[in-house]
This record gives structure tokens, sequence and C-alpha cells, in this order.
């Protein structure tokens, strides 16, 4: 199942990614990718709010700490950033194949399709694809439009 919609806005961005995280279960995991600039991240500061983990504008970009964590009182919000990794070997010398696989938590993954050996077969497909000035189009597969 896959479903496609346009965003004009950052703002509306997070606002699509907040009414899908508000019903997600723990143990979810969500692959972001699109080019650098989609809004991959843009798109988890609008989860984490439906989550709600944290203010959404507190979501920084973990292509340096690789992962970061929110709790939240009913799920917590793992977000992980697979730029840097150059292999699957790599990710999990730094246990961060176990992460992916967290069942107490939602697990946000850009740059996914760089090493999808590390996805469950369940893995929910965000593609953000890029338009004109602020336009984006979101593809999601894997889960109903909520
Ligand atoms: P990525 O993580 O994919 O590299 P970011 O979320 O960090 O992308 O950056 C996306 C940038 O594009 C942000 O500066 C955001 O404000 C801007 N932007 C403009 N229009 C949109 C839109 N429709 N959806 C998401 N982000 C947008
Ligand atoms: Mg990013």
């Amino acid at each position: 199942m896959s479903w496609r919609l346009s965003t004009t806005s950052a703002r509306s961005t997070r606002a699509v990614a907040r009414d899908l995280g508000a019903s997600l279960e723990p143990g979810t995991v969500l692959a972001l990718n699109g080019d650098l600039g989609a809004g991959k991240t843009t798109f988890v500061q609008g989860l984490a709010e439906g989550l709600d983990v944290i203010e959404g504008s507190q979501v920084l970009s973990p292509t340096y700490t690789l992962v970061n964590e929110y709790p939240g009182s009913r799920v917590t919000l793992v977000h992980i950033d697979f730029y840097r990794l150059d292999c699957a070997d790599a990710a999990r010398a730094l246990g961060i194949d176990e992460q992916v696989l967290r069942r107490d938590a939602v697990v946000a993954i850009e740059w996914a399709e760089r090493l999808p050996e590390l996805l469950p077969p369940s893995t929910v497909t965000i593609y953000i694809e890029l338009g004109a000035g602020d336009a984006r189009t979101l593809e999601v597969t894997g889960i109903e439009r909520p």
C-alpha cells in the first residue's frame, strides 16, 4: 500500500508527520529517503510532536551523533542517520543495528536506503521528493494514510 501527497511548506510537512506520528505504535521503523534538503529532519520534527516526546523544534539532525533519543510518556523516538555509515558492519560495530530494532520506540532513519539490510521487512518508507521552491512530494509505503 502506498500513497502520495504534496506539501508547500516545512510547516505543512511537519503537520503531515505529526498526524502520522500520533497513530504510530512502538516498534515501528520509518525509513526516510530523499536528497539533502528534501525535508527528512523536518519530517522527524513533526513526528516528535505527534508522538508527544518533545517540542519539534528541539529535534536536531543526527548527522554527527548518528543516533538521538527522545523519551516520551507513551513511546520513545529514536532518530538515526545512516548518511555517514559506509556499510552495515560499521553500523553493527556501533550497535546501531540494535537501535533500529528497538521494540519500545518509534525509530526514524534518515538516508535509510544506504543500508537496507539493517531494516526489518515491516519498515514504513517515506520518500520525499524535492520540487520547485518549497514544494515537496511525499510517497509513503507500508502504512495506511491516517
Ligand atoms: P534533510 O534532512 O532531508 O536534509 P531538512 O529537513 O534538514 O532536510 O531541510 C529541509 C529544508 O527545506 C528546511 O530548511 C525546510 O525549512 C525547507 N523546506 C521548505 N519547504 C519544505 C517542505 N515543503 N517540506 C519540508 N521542508 C521544507
Ligand atoms: Mg537531515
